[in-house]
């Protein structure tokens, strides 16, 4: 998928729209791990940038030790 700096080229239809808050998926969930995923104004596929990290939650399950 073709990205510019300040744009993002959708892979499916070619609309060409700004990077940004405004077509951005995720803005500020409180589990971002800094993705960045928008959904084409024009065709409403979803395009990926930088993918969604699962966050590494160290410790295991809890109820593994609590017998
Ligand atoms: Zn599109």
């Amino acid at each position: 998928m073709p990205i510019e700096e300040h744009h993002v080229i959708c892979d499916k239809c070619g609309f060409k729209f700004e990077r940004g808050l405004k077509y951005k998926h995720c803005s500020n969930c409180y589990v971002c791990t800094g993705c960045e995923i928008y959904y084409c104004p024009q065709c409403d596929d979803r395009i990926v940038i930088k993918p969604i990290r699962k966050m590494n939650f160290s410790s295991k399950p809890k109820d593994e030790n609590t017998i």
